[in-house]
């Protein structure tokens, strides 16, 4: 059975770590979103592919969720005491990850060319594309003016009201190479779960991706990031709720609706069925919440079962 994942970070991390186990990774084609790569010291870092990366090549922290485990952050504390920027948390050795992908880019090659070549260095077994090779950007309307995603998220902690959201070039961004192809011709597409707003939202952005869901033969299928009325992680709540979705299950499903056919919703949110329902989607109760690896496997599974 063919996969194409759509993904964030962490969540979307998790998932497939527990997906990749119990499949051929070779079948399993992951679109992730670049919507919060950021410049930092002049790098490009691009969070959510490295998260995916380091997850599932088994170099993920898994404390923090992000980043490399047993990482020093020597270059990072050496530039606070210089009295420079030490917002955005580099460590020492991802540190060699965005100089190695910035230098390639400033060479000429593309961003999904760049991916899958720490990709192979790193012994990743599954196809990771970015879901774009043009700079597509999340910015966040708060009362204060506009700021770029990790500005919100991680200088201000996601403390700032939001009013609004925007995808900065999006309009005229083009799906990676193969990106079109992994939707239309999988046996399955995969949404995981990622913040709907800021990491599954710029990937349905880039024109073509949508259309490629509703045409797709694929049975699509989305994990619910949301669980007892609340984002697991992250700030997806307030952030549906600026984008007018209440914050349920049934608001992932009205976020993924008309092209999504089916969602997986944790057992706490049973009563959520008929609303899911509503939008279109059948709703599929399970475990979803993802504190370890055995949880994981389990849901991935459960996926798979429901799928075959
Ligand atoms: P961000 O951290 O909100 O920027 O977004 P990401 O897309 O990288 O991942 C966080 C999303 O994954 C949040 O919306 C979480 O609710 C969701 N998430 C994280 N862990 C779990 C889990 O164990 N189970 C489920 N169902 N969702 C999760």
């Amino acid at each position: 059975m063919r996969a194409t994942a759509l993904a964030g970070g962490t969540g979307a991390a998790k998932f497939l770590r527990g997906l990749a186990s119990c499949t051929n990774p070779r079948d399993l084609t992951v679109i992730g979103n670049t919507a919060d790569d950021a410049d930092i010291w002049g790098l490009h870092v691009s969070p959510d592919l490295d998260t995916l990366t380091y997850a599932l090549t088994g170099r993920l922290d898994l404390r923090r969720g992000w980043g490399l485990a047993e990482e020093s952050f020597n270059a990072l504390a050496a530039m606070a005491a210089l009295g420079g920027e030490a917002w955005f948390r580099l460590g020492d050795r991802d540190l060699a990850t965005h100089i190695y992908r910035t230098r390639a880019l400033r060479a000429g090659r593309r961003l999904s060319e760049v991916t899958e070549a720490i990709g192979r260095a790193l012994g990743l077994g599954v196809s990771l594309l970015p879901m774009s090779d043009d700079p597509v950007r999340t910015r966040i309307q708060t009362p204060d003016g506009w700021l770029a995603f990790q500005h919100y998220f991680v200088r201000d902690g996601a403390r700032p009201p939001v009013i609004g959201i925007e995808y900065a070039g999006a309009g005229t961004a083009a799906p990676a190479p193969g990106v079109l192809d992994a939707i239309r011709t999988a046996d399955v597409v995969i949404v995981c779960p990622s913040n709907p707003i800021t990491s599954i939202g710029p990937i349905l952005s880039v024109p073509g991706i949508r259309e490629a869901l509703h045409e797709t033969t694929a049975v699509v299928l989305a994990i619910s990031p949301i669980v007892g009325g609340a984002p697991v992680s992250g700030p997806a709540g307030d952030l549906m709720r600026a984008c007018g979705l209440p914050v349920t299950a049934a608001g992932v499903a009205r976020a993924y609706a008309p092209w999504l056919d089916l969602l997986v919703i944790d057992r706490q949110d049973s009563t959520e069925r008929h609303a899911v329902l509503e939008f279109g989607a059948e709703p599929v109760l399970a475990e979803t919440l993802l504190t370890d690896h055995d949880r994981e496997v389990a849901l991935a599974r459960r996926v798979l079962e429901v799928l075959a």
